[in-house]
Order: C-alpha cells, then sequence, then structure tokens
C-alpha cells in the first residue's frame, strides 16, 4: 500500500506547483453589478482609503474585502459588494465571491437571503439568530457573512459619513461550538487512554461515538474533512475557532494517535459500524481482492487532489459523503452514494472506511505504524494479521502492550 501513498504525495506536490501558475482568479467587474444594484445612481471610480465608489446620490459602494480582508468564514474570506446610504443603511448587497462548501451554503447564496441585510443600518447588532437569520448548519458562514457586512459598513460609515457605531457592539459571543467539539475529542481521548491499559472500558468507545453522531455530526455539522486539509494547504485557514479546534486536535492526534478520529470521532464512522453490528451474515471479502478495492480511497483522493490543487475550487475535490449526510444536502448522486455506503455495511463493516473515505488516505499518509496493533476475529475495519497503518483505526481491541 505504500506505492499508492507515494503517489497521492507527488500528485499533491505536482499539482500544487502547476496550479501555482496555472490558477487565474476571476476577475468581477464591480461596476457592471452596481447598475443592477443602484440602477438609478452613477457612481465614480474607486479611490479613496479604503477604497470606495460614491454617487451624487448620497451612496456609497464598495467591495468589503477592499475594508475587511481579515474576515473569513470556513475557507476563506467571504466578498460582497454593498451599497450604503448616508444614513447607515444599506441599500443593496450581492455576493462577489467565497470558497466556502456548497452544501453547507447554497441558501446564504440566494438573493431571498442576502435580500434580508436590506434596510439594516450599521447601528444594528447584525446578531445571528436574533436580527440576522441564522442558515441551520452553516452557523460559521453565516457568523461570517454577518461580520463581515457589520464591520465593513461601519468603516465605510465612519470614514465617508462619519457615522459612529460602537465598535465590537454585536457579540461573536454564545459560538461555543469549539468547546463542544474539543469536550466530545477529550472524552474520546481519554477513552482511547484508558483502553490501552485495559477492556473494562471498553463502552467508552460506544459512548464517544455516540457523541460523534449526535455531537459533531448532527449538532456541529462539522466533521473533519479532506476539504479541511486542503484550505489548510491553499493557506485559506477560517477564522472560525471550531475550525482550528477540528484541524489542531485531528492533526496532531493523527501523528500521536493514528486513525483515532476515525476510530472514535468521525460520525459518519459511527453510523458505518453501528449499522455493520446488525446481525447478518457478513461478506467474506478475498484477501487480494480487497486490499486491491482498498487502495481505491487513493486513487479517489488522488484525482481529488489533482482537481483542487490545478483549479484552486476545494468543491472540486468534494466527494464526501458525510458532508451530503450532516449538512442534509447534496445531489442525487451524492445522496445516492450516501444510502449505498451505508447500506453496504450491513455486508461488509465500515465499508466507506475502508474503500472511499478520503480522510482514511489522507490520515494514512500521516499516521506511523504502531507493531503493538496485530488485528483480531472482530476487527472492525475487518485487518488482516499485521494490518497496514492506513487501516487500522485504533479501537484498541487489539492493543497488546509489551
Ligand atoms: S487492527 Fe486492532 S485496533 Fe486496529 S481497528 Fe482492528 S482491532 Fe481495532
Amino acid at each position: 500500500m505504500n506505492k499508492p501513498k507515494a503517489i497521492l504525495a507527488f500528485v499533491a506536490l505536482l499539482s500544487l506547483a502547476a496550479g501555482h501558475f496555472l490558477r487565474q482568479e476571476t476577475r468581477v467587474d464591480e461596476r457592471v453589478l452596481l447598475r443592477e444594484l443602484a440602477p438609478d445612481a452613477t457612481f465614480s471610480a474607486k479611490s479613496g482609503s479604503p477604497p470606495v465608489y460614491r454617487s451624487g446620490q448620497g451612496l456609497v459602494a464598495f467591495n468589503s474585502y477592499d475594508v475587511t480582508p481579515s474576515v473569513r468564514g470556513y475557507a476563506g474570506p467571504i466578498k460582497v459588494l454593498l451599497v450604503l446610504g448616508d444614513d447607515g443603511r444599506i441599500r443593496g448587497i450581492k455576493l462577489l465571491s467565497h470558497r466556502e462548501t456548497k452544501n453547507y451554503v447554497h441558501y446564504l447564496e440566494t438573493p431571498a437571503y442576502l435580500g434580508r441585510f436590506v434596510g439594516k443600518s450599521i447601528f444594528d447588532r447584525f446578531e445571528v439568530d436574533r436580527d440576522i437569520d441564522g442558515i441551520s448548519r452553516a452557523t460559521v458562514s453565516v457568523e461570517a457573512l454577518a461580520k463581515t457586512v457589520r464591520e465593513s459598513s461601519r468603516a465605510v460609515a465612519g470614514n465617508v459619513y462619519g457615522l459612529q457605531a460602537g465598535v465590537g457592539q454585536a457579540a461573536a459571543a454564545g459560538d461555543w461550538s469549539w468547546a463542544w467539539y474539543a469536550a466530545v475529542f477529550l472524552f474520546g481521548g481519554t477513552g482511547y487512554v484508558l483502553t490501552r491499559r485495559g477492556r473494562r472500558l471498553e463502552r467508552m468507545r460506544d459512548l464517544s461515538l455516540a457523541a460523534g453522531i449526535v455531537i459533531i455530526g448532527l449538532y456541529l455539522a462539522s466533521p473533519f474533512s479532506v476539504l479541511h486539509v486542503f484550505n489548510l494547504v491553499l493557506l485559506r485557514p477560517s477564522s472560525s475557532l471550531l475550525w482550528y479546534a477540528i484541524v489542531g486536535s485531528t492533526l496532531v492526534s493523527l501523528l500521536v494517535a493514528g486513525r483515532f478520529y476515525c476510530g472514535w470521532l468521525c460520525p459518519f464512522g459511527a453510523l458505518s459500524e453501528l449499522i455493520s453490528r446488525v446481525p447478518l451474515r457478513k461478506w467474506v471479502v478475498p484477501p487480494e481482492q480487497d486490499d486491491r478495492w482498498r487502495s481505491l480511497k487513493y486513487v479517489l483522493l488522488t484525482l481529488a487532489t489533482a482537481a483542487v490543487f490545478l483549479s484552486g475550487w476545494v468543491d472540486h475535490g468534494n466527494y464526501e459523503a458525510y458532508i451530503t449526510l450532516f449538512a442534509f444536502h447534496g445531489n442525487a448522486f451524492a445522496w445516492t452514494l450516501v444510502a449505498l455506503s451505508l447500506l453496504a455495511n450491513l455486508r461488509v463493516p465500515r465499508f466507506w472506511c475502508r474503500y472511499l473515505c478520503p480522510v482514511a488516505a489522507f490520515s494514512a499518509v500521516l499516521a506511523r505504524q504502531d507493531p503493538l496493533y496485530v488485528s483480531r476475529h472482530d476487527c472492525p475495519m475487518g485487518n488482516k494479521p499485521d494490518p497496514e497503518t492506513g487501516e487500522c483505526i485504533r479501537c484498541n481491541r487489539c492493543y497488546h502492550p509489551k
């Protein structure tokens, strides 16, 4: 299995380098969009610091990224074109670009949703779920959009019209999603350490998997994904603490404890394992065939990596069934993949984790071999003796300390 990993690493580096030279930012003509937003107004050329378009009709327009470039969503800045009146009210808004995962933000992109910002004043609080509608399962992106509009509008209103709204008036307070994630991670991590010392607490793993489904999957809708890794490599980190909690904890745990995330926290892995416990006779996949099929996840991730790094579009590498499932959004193909991947567990335990999962393939590249994991008859991954690093999800059933 080392060859697929080496090819994956090689293609990743090559496509990253090639993409650096090939990628081109799509330029949007802001003046054309301004004609749609304020058809009766005539705007000057963009000028000043921050740069704005001014009109004789008491309007000013600007690209939020020119004003507040540091505000980021889940995958970099969400850029909007805003038109502001001299009373500090928003008169128009257009989404220019973003790199958020489409499954989560499809509603945020619609004129119906963006239109709710029109008429808001810089003196409003722009608090999600209070004066700004939240979007279930897209909290980080919605918070980022609200903050982008609020901070950029206040800065421009202050600069151009001398209007001053209280700095920090709206709170990001109350976003404890990172703490929920950290709590599940700590619980699972504790179980991992304890079950390496003895079998008595094996039930902790079931509890950790249940917490993964309920909190990471259903509540936070934020399973770890290779899209996090793509964004990290493309230098598009989020400004969300949840993002750092997910990426930081998973990368550290990968180096220390291999695929601990997959075996203790992943909500899709947990669902797969629960389904595989239904007492139906399992198919015995011949070892050679099993090995061949396990290589498929490396092939898929290699193709996705090349597509993402060459195009710069992280969504081009999105085939992760757990995103569709926990975002509650996807096309017919994506939902079919979810259904088949879950049903397949009735016959082949952890089907997705074994053969298709990009997180599994990525993890296998970073995880180090541990000879104390020898596998056994009830291995949830169906591993043969002395399994490959990338195939062991560290359930600790077979752990044999010297
Ligand atoms: S090899 Fe051992 S620790 Fe790894 S998944 Fe199988 S039984 Fe669990």
